[in-house]
């Protein structure tokens, strides 16, 4: 098969140049199937484009009982898979074979390789999106069904690496300031290939313990420094008997746990030398990590020059904490008084594990994380909880170290500072105190025994007054925080338990849930005994009737770490074949949201009277939107806001968004929220000539975002709901990240600030934006 004259002739790929076939061509597949089968299943993610060649095929959305709802069918030189690969979401419909058939495959990073590369292809794939995109938000139940279909998607946040296109070999290494601990996966297999540990790095004692497919061993061996940790390593790695490789070099990437990233790292990073030197600045806020983590990703970069390798940081899913979570009621002119650094907030830690069983737990309860209120107890040695809302950590009980909060096996945890100022003036130093505090307090103060949970539960056991302190004080302030976080996120879908104790300890969790029936937290007895959590599971252990589900879900950092290192070096791939020309040319105008009101029909006939119409006062950017001339005053608990502008047009479900400086007028809290996430958020009443409504829910501070067309998705190499940091344009540009990128034929580019951003930024509505880089996406 001449594969080049083929595509030349059909619609989609006529405009390609000589050297653009060869790349699209030397990348794909050529595959055939018989009558009857399928090329693509519902619920597999959108790793291809497929462009058929010879045959038939038909695209078939059923419904939940096999029943068709709508079919099309495929003929040469047709095009599909291109929805999934725009949208990030897994695919919709069964594509199957109806006669014998011939296809191409093309991976989906051709899209930023070759297709952005070509005005007219583009073009031509963007207009066929758009078209399928209004076909699919027409028809309700089509909708339904590529909303329903991440059920059908084993994976659907890609824990288990489903993403690949190819196998890769991934190292993930954990470098602490006297140990090496590492892991290699291979994306194909669902268990690492090799795990190894090795301790006490530079005392006599020094050992390595290696768990492979094949053996396990522990050798007692003379391990002086890091540089010779890093040997042993390798030789482990590639030994014939117990390793998984033949060569170090068979290695694609590393990505590093690094301790703390201060507030310059929101996401994981690919490493270069302005990363490294960002780590490298945030030493001071963890002096015991941050040293070590570095020297590890530089002894890597000895190794495996070339290869790419990722930082991923334990305060990363905790950047996008409001700012009453995350700062101390201290001054905030720390440095002008004091001369001190003003890095002085809470950071939080654990990030990639909280965010890690939250993901796991949406997979279990076939939802998307973007609608769920989680709680995450990691309970090991050391511990913290974390309030997720919709996937975004909005609250985390570790702070500015990782000693604030919850009682731990040797840290105190929540503990008044007058306290510390007294035990200073009582004579003990600085490193005296800070000793007390992080080495001899928790669990192994409290009961002059263990820092060992399973130790202490059997002491208390065996009648150990002391003991049974330490068990209640452990429990008490877990279950002190678990309402606490409830009221934060205004309820919760489900409590999840991990890491040592919450995973193994059936004790613990009973305790800390007994008393909570009342906020909906209902434990079965029997589950929760029988629970063992192995990695990758995940065990239920609510009763039948607990309106909040409590799940185990066994810690697994290294996997999430690895994740992210495929995912980071994917995301920087496409930004390095979309970016240069895209970013530099396309200015995308800025629009500044005031306060707002989008109405359901029904809150509008009774705020307006029945029969009445929306007036146009004038248009919006984004068609079919107007500001109206209707207007209605927002009444919260402590004040109204009044003259508040209905957009149109009328909506499914109504809809309030209010800026940060309002909430406080009105008294309300409400989150923050892309348009249309409505489930938890905010109550007010809403009153208007004809009537008033009191709505439960409905108000949210909107998160920034971006409108834009399939075009200009493809054309920036986005896909619908990245997160893209932007510069605003001006004398000094200001830079916004956490940007949520919403992709809609119908829409027109705009960024879209809230007002209160803008006016602290002095950005006007004639201000543009360009956008930096893509900072992170759900489903790659
Ligand atoms: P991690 O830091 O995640 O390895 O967790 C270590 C903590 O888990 C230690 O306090 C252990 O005592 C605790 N742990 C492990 N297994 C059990 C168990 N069966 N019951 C109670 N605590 C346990």
């Amino acid at each position: 098969m001449d594969l080049k004259a083929f595509l030349t002739s059909t619609h989609y790929f006529s405009d390609l140049s000589d050297s653009e076939l060869n790349t699209l061509i030397e990348a794909s597949t050529v595959e055939e199937c018989r009558p009857g089968q399928k090329i693509v299943s519902r619920g597999q993610p959108g790793r291809f484009l497929f462009v058929l060649i010879t045959g038939k095929a038909e695209v078939n959305f059923t419904d939940t009982l096999g029943a068709k709802l709508f079919s099309a069918t495929l003929k040469s030189g047709d095009v599909f898979g291109e929805m999934s690969i725009m949208t990030g979401e897994p695919e919709a419909a069964d594509v199957v074979a109806v006669e014998p058939s011939q296809y191409i495959a093309a991976p989906r990073d051709m899209f930023s390789q070759v297709i952005v590369g070509n005005p007219a292809a583009l073009h031509k794939i963007a207009a066929l999106i758009t078209k399928r995109m209004t076909q699919k938000e027409q028809n309700e139940a089509l909708l339904a069904q590529y909303k329903s279909s991440r059920q059908d998607n084993p994976d659907p946040y890609d824990l288990n690496f489903s993403s690949a296109l190819k196998p890769a070999k991934i190292l993930v290494i954990n470098c602490g300031s006297s140990s090496l601990k590492y892991s290699l996966f291979d994306t194909s297999n669902p268990t690492p290939l090799i795990e190894g540990l090795i301790e006490k790095i530079g005392t006599n004692a020094s050992y390595h313990k290696v768990k492979s497919q094949k053996s396990e061993i522990k050798n007692e061996t003379a391990v002086p420094d890091f540089p010779k940790a890093f040997l042993e390593m390798e030789t482990a790695l590639t030994d014939s008997t117990i390793g998984a490789i033949a060569a170090f070099d068979e290695i694609d990437a590393v990505g590093h746990r690094v301790v703390h990233g201060g507030d310059k790292f929101k996401n994981s990073a690919v490493i270069t030398d302005e990363v490294i030197e960002g780590i490298r600045q945030c030493i001071p806020l963890a002096p015991l990590h941050n040293p070590y983590n570095l020297a590890g990703v530089e002894e890597m970069r000895k190794h495996l020059p070339g290869k790419g390798a990722v930082a991923v940081f334990d305060t990363a899913f905790h950047q996008n904490m409001p700012e009453s979570a995350y700062l101390y009621a201290i001054s905030r002119d720390l440095g002008q008084i004091y001369h001190v650094s003003e890095n002085i907030r809470r950071y939080g830690f654990h990030g990639t594990n909280h965010n890690y069983v939250s993901l796991t737990a949406a997979t279990y309860l076939k939802r998307s994380v973007r609608e769920l209120r989680i709680i995450s107890c990691h309970l090991g040695n050391g511990a913290s909880i974390c309030a997720i809302d919709h996937g975004t950590s909005v609250d985390t009980s570790m702070g500015m170290t990782p000693l604030e909060g919850l009682a731990m096996g040797t840290r105190c945890g929540d503990i008044d500072p007058g306290a510390l100022i007294y035990l200073l003036n009582s004579g003990l130093s600085v490193k005296e105190v800070d000793n007390l505090l992080n080495k001899e307090s928790g669990l192994k103060g409290l009961t002059g025994l263990s820092n060992d949970m399973r130790e202490i539960l059997d002491a208390a056991d065996s009648g150990n007054d002391r003991a049974k302190t330490a068990v209640s004080l452990f429990c008490y302030r877990l279950k002190k925080y678990i309402a606490a976080y409830a009221a934060v996120l205004g309820g919760i879908d489900a409590l999840v338990f991990t890491a040592g104790i919450g995973e193994n300890s059936a004790a613990i969790r009973g305790r800390v849930c007994h008393g909570l029936e009342n906020i909906g937290l209902v434990i079965s007895k029997e589950a929760n005994e029988k629970a063992k959590v192995k990695r990758g599971h995940i065990e239920e252990i609510s009763a039948a009737g607990s309106q909040i589900k409590i799940l185990v879900v066994a810690a697994d950092e290294e996997r999430m770490i690895a994740r992210e290192t495929l995912h980071a070096l994917n995301i920087a791939k496409v930004r390095e074949a979309a970016a240069p020309e895209v970013k530099a040319k396309r200015q995308i105008p800025v629009y500044i949201t005031g306060h707002h009101v989008h109405l359901c029909e029904k809150d509008f006939a009774t705020l307006f009277g029945e029969g009445k119409t929306l007036t146009k006062k004038h248009q919006l950017r984004q068609q079919l939107s107007f500001v109206a001339e209707e207007t209605l005053t927002l009444s919260g608990p402590l004040g109204k806001i009044e003259n508040v502008r209905v957009v149109a047009p009328l909506k499914t479900e109504t809809q309030v968004e209010i800026s940060r400086t309002e909430e406080f007028k009105l008294g309300i809290d409400a989150p923050v929220r892309v348009s249309g996430d409505l489930e938890g958020s905010a109550s007010i009443t809403l009153e208007g000539p004809a009537g008033s409504v009191k709505l439960e829910s409905g108000v949210i501070c909107a998160r920034r975002h971006i409108h834009m067309t399939p075009a200009d998705a493809l054309s920036y190499g986005i896909r619908d709901h990245d997160i893209v940091s932007v510069a605003v344009l001006g004398r000094k540009d200001v830079v916004f990240s956490d940007v949520f990128v919403r992709v809609n034929p119908n829409y027109t580019l705009e960024l879209h600030l809230d007002t209160d951003e803008a006016n602290s930024a002095a950005i006007s509505d004639a201000a543009t934006a360009r956008i930096l880089e893509i900072q992170s996406r759900a489903f790659i």
